[in-house]
């Protein structure tokens, strides 16, 4: 059968179920990661306003409390100093500083409260163990105190002896004359446990990543969660402290002295002019981003799957038919001539693709059929030609079938034709086939080996049934043409094989022998060839 296609060649070609699941899951993915960035780039935004939003309340929040934690001081201070400008009758050193302690240890507000006289001599110290009482004052703040006669609140500076970093409060003393009697002083020990790290230390225990600190109207550190910044002036270095040394309030992404991209809102204690900040680190922004899109692609990847199967699946059921009709073409094309099921497919290409092909093949078989049938028969005759004869001839000799050949031709067929024409002998033609079909059996072979000669192969056929079929033949044509005004007769060669010879063009070119030796012998006859005809 002719091949209608070059063969199938399987280099590295690309499914259509994956191609088209490729691109389904390319759009997905591409959408997704579109909207995933847009959401989160949006998200991020509303992530770091909400935080810098969150640190200035809290630091305003803070701001609060520490105002009225200082009123409260400077109120303790009030009280005591007030009792301390009553009249004294016999001012032990003892019996003050046990006052002294016991104002210090009810309010805890300070780490230390020293009584000192007008003369600047500290009267009484609490805790004793500090061991100052009886000696003159000598810090910078505990002489302003002592020479303004003012409420005060010093700066944080270091103490000369002790090295500690401290803040100094202090109230002025004055009897009810109004006499000037010396102040009371508070202090609080900025890097020890004291009343500041005690209320706000625990606000940022619980989310470990913001804290908070505390700078003075200078831009030194009075608390900071990491205790060695505490002291420190850091105003030339954090933008945050230099707003806030202008006097601003506000919010503000800033690089901290660590180097850590943060998160501020910052404003101003109003009643010490100090600036309290309050600090997220932005990578807290990142992390929770991170966690968002995590649950993010959790809660997509199961109908992300699902959509997968269900693209393969589809993908799949359009691409079948086309593999079926590819092996449909392949069966076709080797030979298999079963009439195609057509199966109606529900997409309308492959549908259309499948009716096409089916109808097209079947056109191809029916067309391809009929081109053998016509290469096979003689068109006059409606016989086996000359080639199907030698294909035949050929088979049965390869097969070992014995078999005669009669090789027959018309007599004087010439004169019919001048005769009577070239249509006659067309008709004539037609006739003899006629009766020589159907002086044959089924299994027999008659063909028409060319003009007016006509070739039988008897099957099985010894010679005495080979020379009895020729001449029932020969019989057969001549009473045919009885009733007419002209005389169709044919003379008969036979050859045997394999008795005359094995080979397919010898033995046909002896029966032509025999037949030449009929014709000779007065024609209308049937001839066997003789043995010695054949050495
Ligand atoms: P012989 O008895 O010796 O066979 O004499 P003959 O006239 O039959 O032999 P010859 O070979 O001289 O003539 C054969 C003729 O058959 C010649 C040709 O015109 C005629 N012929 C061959 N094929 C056809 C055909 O298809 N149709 C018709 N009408 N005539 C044909
Ligand atoms: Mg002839
Ligand atoms: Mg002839």
């Amino acid at each position: 059968m002719i091949s209608l296609f070059k063969p199938y060649q399987e280099k590295q070609k690309i499914s259509l179920t994956a191609v088209f699941t490729g691109f389904v899951i390319l759009s997905v993915l591409l959408t997704l990661t579109i909207s995933i960035i847009s959401s989160t780039q949006t998200q991020k935004k509303s992530l770091i306003n909400n935080t810098l939003s969150l640190n200035l309340s809290t630091a305003v929040q803070m701001s609060k409390t520490m105002d009225s934690l200082f009123q409260f001081m400077q109120s303790s201070l009030k009280n005591a100093a007030v009792s301390f400008g009553e009249p004294e009758e016999s001012p032990q050193k003892e019996e003050l500083e046990s006052r002294l302690d016991l104002i210090r240890n009810s309010s805890g507000y300070f780490n230390s409260m020293a009584l000192v006289d007008e003369t600047g001599m500290v009267r009484a110290i609490s805790p004793k163990t500090i061991g100052t009482a009886g000696s003159h004052i000598t810090s910078h703040a505990a002489n302003t105190a002592l020479q303004s006669r003012k409420a005060f609140i010093s700066e944080v500076y270091m103490t000369s002896k002790t090295k500690r970093i401290i803040v100094f409060l202090s109230e002025p003393i004055f009897d009810q004359e109004g006499n000037y009697k010396g102040f009371i002083s508070g202090t609080i020990y900025l890097q020890d446990k004291n009343i500041l790290n005690q209320i706000f230390g625990s606000q940022f225990e619980k989310n470990g990543t913001s804290y908070f600190y505390i700078v003075d109207s200078k831009g030194q550190v009075l608390y900071h969660p990491n205790s060695d910044r505490i002291g420190k002036d850091i105003s030339s270095a954090n933008i945050i402290v230099q707003q806030l040394e202008q006097g601003k309030s506000g919010k503000q992404q800033y690089i901290n002295l660590d180097g850590v991209d943060s998160l501020a809102g910052y404003t101003q204690i109003s009643s010490t002019s100090w600036g309290i900040v309050v600090v997220s680190p932005t990578q807290k922004i990142y992390d929770q981003l991170y966690k968002h899109f995590v649950l993010l692609l959790l809660r997509i990847a199961i109908p992300l799957v699902v959509l997968t199967l269900i693209v393969v699946w589809t993908a799949r059921q359009i691409a079948n038919p086309f593999v079926s009709l590819a092996n449909l073409v392949q069966n076709f094309e080797q030979g298999s001539v079963e009439p195609p099921k057509l199966r109606a497919h529900w997409n309308r290409e492959a549908d259309l693709l499948t009716r096409t092909v089916v109808s097209a093949l079947s056109n191809f078989r029916r067309q391809n059929e009929q081109l053998t049938h016509e290469a096979m028969t003689d068109a006059l005759t409606g016989m086996m030609n000359r080639r199907t004869f030698e294909d035949t001839i050929q088979r049965w000799i390869d097969q070992l079938i014995p078999f005669g050949v009669l090789v027959m031709d018309i007599d004087r067929f010439k004169t019919i034709n001048d005769t009577y024409g070239h249509q006659m002998g067309d008709l004539v033609l037609k006739q003899v086939a006629g009766v020589i079909q159907a002086g044959v059996t089924a299994q027999d072979i008659s063909s028409r080996y060319g003009g007016e000669e006509f070739v039988v192969l008897l099957r099985h056929a010894d010679s005495s049934e080979a020379y009895l079929k020729a001449e029932q033949i020969r019989k057969s044509v001549e009473q045919a043409f009885l009733q007419v005004d002209y005389t169709v007769t044919i003379s008969i060669g036979i050859a045997l094989y394999p008795q005359h010879s094995s080979a397919a063009a010898e033995l046909f070119h002896l029966a032509d022998t025999a037949l030449y030796r009929a014709k000779e012998d007065g024609r209308n006859r049937t001839v066997m060839i003789r043995a010695q005809d054949n050495s």
